[in-house]
């Protein structure tokens, strides 16, 4: 026994059950899964671990609770969800713990996401779609009103890099527009939305909400049930393929929230000292783990080496490290698949003869740490600029004019988002009119919020997140004339 790790455990771990539930009711499970902390690569707690009989149990349960949590007044399912937002409220610091031990991020990132969370479950808690009655001009004696009907059931189905949020993201309007709910984490990260489904049944009324943690083949038993009437997905585009082909068993809907490649576009009018560390974290937060992070960086090839200097030397007052560490304000990995996948990216690179301004070699420390590694003008073609790396490794590429750099940012698959830095408002405004992505941002990156749709182009979704037309998926329209 390692007494050291067990003493950690215990100042870490707010409970040490982490059962799934189902119907109301907590399961514990023979089999266990077990949660790594990435900044050790050690075993942080074990959880219970459903198998597909677990999943068929919780669709059962969703199926039934639905009769009556769509008849109730959507009032009191606002209050409902509003209250949720309570449960992490009332144990924040704890969340906030978890989450880092789980994920790697360091507090700061963990405040965003555990706060972020909460401020998602109350402001969509005010949320709602009222039905409209549309005037007809040719028969004015007819009556005809728009209304708005729940799916039914729901699978939530998560990825590793913000799992509470992106949890949350689909839950507060899948409940509110009166659907009920099974919440599939990744298997990589469990805990904190366990947790939460435990502790959320204070709340709901049994069979609403269900959490179930195991491996992607309850994803895919998920995906295809015939019960399950639609899937809101965040991950990779590659599963998200296999979720539509999944879901066409029974035409359920799906919102699927997948891949980015984003392009940042740097004009030589900014000020480059006060741009660099923005650019920085757009393209570092989360260490990189982000689906809008920057991962393609053009700059104006008059500014290139002042940016690429600046960046460097704003690189070198950050501390990248164990996320429990006030020091550390990037963490590791989140998982060794990952590390890996970003190390051979970085092999590739050097391979292929490209120079590095910063980084490129794995850390000493144990965990899944990468360093910041920047890559100096790589072709386009480069493996570093054509995949999503998904970790701290960043391509800076020079461009001359502007009809070239919105070619090049536009010649990729994805289209999650980009963003254009620029003194002048109205140029960057002209440029992100012609960037296919889903959120263009200017002169910032990263602002999200429960008002505003947030929607990939390409290969990097389907459908809509957040804002009316986010709580509308959720939803089937439903006319009646009279
Ligand atoms: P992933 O696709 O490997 O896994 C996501 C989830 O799908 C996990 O819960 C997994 O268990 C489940 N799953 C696996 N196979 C399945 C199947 N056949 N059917 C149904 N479910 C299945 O993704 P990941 O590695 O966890 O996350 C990283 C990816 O997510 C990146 O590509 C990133 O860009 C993307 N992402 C996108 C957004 C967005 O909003 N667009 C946000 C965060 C992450």
């Amino acid at each position: 026994v390692d007494l050291a790790n067990l003493a950690h455990q215990k100042a870490v771990l707010p409970t040490t059950r982490f059962p799934l539930t189902i119907n109301g009711l907590t399961i514990h499970t023979p089999d266990k899964g077990e949660a790594i902390n990435p900044a050790t690569g050690q075993t942080l707690a074990s959880h219970a671990l459903a198998d597909v009989s677990h999943a068929d149990k919780a669709v059962v349960a969703a199926k039934h609770a639905l009769k009556s949590w769509r008849e109730i007044p959507q009032a009191e399912r606002q209050a409902m969800v509003a209250k949720l937002a309570d449960t992490i409220a009332d144990r924040r610091e704890a969340f906030i713990r978890l989450l880092t031990a789980e994920q790697g991020k360091p507090r700061a990132g963990a405040e965003w996401e555990i706060d972020g969370s909460i401020h998602w479950l109350r402001e969509v808690a005010q949320q709602s779609l009222p039905s409209q009655p549309i005037a007809q001009q040719a028969d004015p004696a007819l009556k005809v009103s728009v209304r708005r009907v729940p799916l039914g059931v729901v699978a939530a189905i998560t990825p590793w890099n913000f799992p509470l949020l992106l949890a949350v993201w689909k839950i507060a309007p899948a409940l509110v527009t009166g659907n009920t709910v099974i919440v599939k984490p990744s298997p990589f990260t469990p805990l904190c939305t366990l947790w939460f489904g435990e502790l959320a049944q204070s709340v709901l009324p049994p069979g609403v909400l269900n959490v179930i943690a195991g491996g992607n083949e309850l994803g895919q038993f998920l995906a295809e049930h015939n019960d399950v009437d639609k899937v809101a997905f965040t991950g990779s585009t590659e599963t998200g393929r296999k979720v539509m082909r999944s879901a066409a068993s029974n035409l359920k809907r799906v919102t699927l929230e997948l891949g980015g490649n984003d392009p940042a576009i740097v004009l030589p009018d900014v000020d480059v000292e006060q741009v660099a560390p923005k650019l920085f974290w757009a393209a570092f937060q989360n260490s990189g783990q982000f689906c809008v992070a920057t991962k393609r960086l053009y700059v104006h090839d008059s500014i290139y080496d002042q940016l690429c200097a600046a960046l460097v030397r704003y690189a070198s007052t950050v501390t990248v490290g164990d996320g429990s560490l006030s020091s550390s304000a990037l963490g590791p990995l989140q998982n060794r698949m990952q590390y890996e996948k970003v190390l051979s990216l970085i092999e590739d690179t050097r391979k292929a003869g490209h120079r590095f301004l910063l980084g490129g070699r794995p850390d000493e420390q144990p965990g899944y740490f990468v360093p910041v590694t920047l890559i100096d003008n790589p072709p386009d073609d480069a493996r570093c600029v054509v995949e999503e790396a998904f970790g701290p490794v960043l391509p800076l590429l020079k461009f001359s004019t502007i009809d070239e750099v919105v070619e090049r940012a536009n010649a990729t698959p994805f289209g999650l988002a980009a963003s254009v830095w620029s003194a002048d408002v109205n140029t960057a405004d002209s440029i992100a009119r012609r960037l296919a992505a889903g959120t263009v941002w200017i002169n910032q990156v990263h602002a999200f919020s429960p008002s505003i749709p947030f929607a990939g182009q390409k290969q990097s979704g389907v459908g809509v997140e957040n804002g009316d037309d986010g709580l509308a998926e959720y939803t089937s329209l439903q006319v009646i004339m009279k």
